[in-house]
């Protein structure tokens, strides 16, 4: 990287942050030349993938409203943040390994569901149910029964029905 004080190209990493939302990585320099610090700025290659949407259209991908929606499934869960962020970058790493430009939003939406039945059967079930746009009772009856088949499973139908009429 070229200071922007003395434009030689000899400078040192000294400190490396990823912004809290994941979209940037700042970096502080010194330059072996004259000794000034500078920082950098770069995007990592994650952010220029763009989402197809169930409509056709693209949008940058957006770690920001992954989060959201993961905290608004998560909600007085005992799930911390760091799971949160573990569990968002499983799901960038299976897109990343699976996809190079272009990923379709509901692959994003079945890993996360994948991971996050892993994690906690309420927050899935509510991730689910907006994911999913459950457009009937009916719908939604129909996933409970589907995960109340796996014993793993430890849970109470008048929880989730208690949870889901809020
Ligand atoms: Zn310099």
């Amino acid at each position: 990287m070229k200071c922007p004080h003395c434009h030689q190209d000899n400078d040192k990493v000294t400190d490396t942050r990823t912004s809290p939302d994941g979209s940037e990585i700042r970096r502080r320099r010194t330059c072996g030349n004259c000794g000034k610090r500078f920082t950098t700025f770069e995007r990592p290659e994650a952010v220029q993938r763009r989402v197809v949407k169930r409509d056709g259209t693209r949008v940058p991908y957006n770690r920001e409203k992954i989060l959201q929606g993961l905290e608004r499934a998560c909600w007085k869960r005992k799930i911390s943040d760091a799971q949160i962020t573990g569990l968002i970058t499983q799901v960038e790493k299976d897109v990343e390994s699976t996809f190079e430009k272009e990923v379709d939003s509901r692959f994003i939406g079945e890993r996360m569901m994948h991971y996050l039945a892993e994690l906690d059967q309420v927050a899935y079930v509510r991730f689910a149910s907006v994911y999913r746009h459950f457009e009937s009772a009916d719908d939604f009856i129909k996933e409970l029964t589907e995960i109340r088949r796996n014993p793993d499973w430890e849970w109470s139908t008048s929880e989730l029905l208690r949870d889901r009429s809020k």
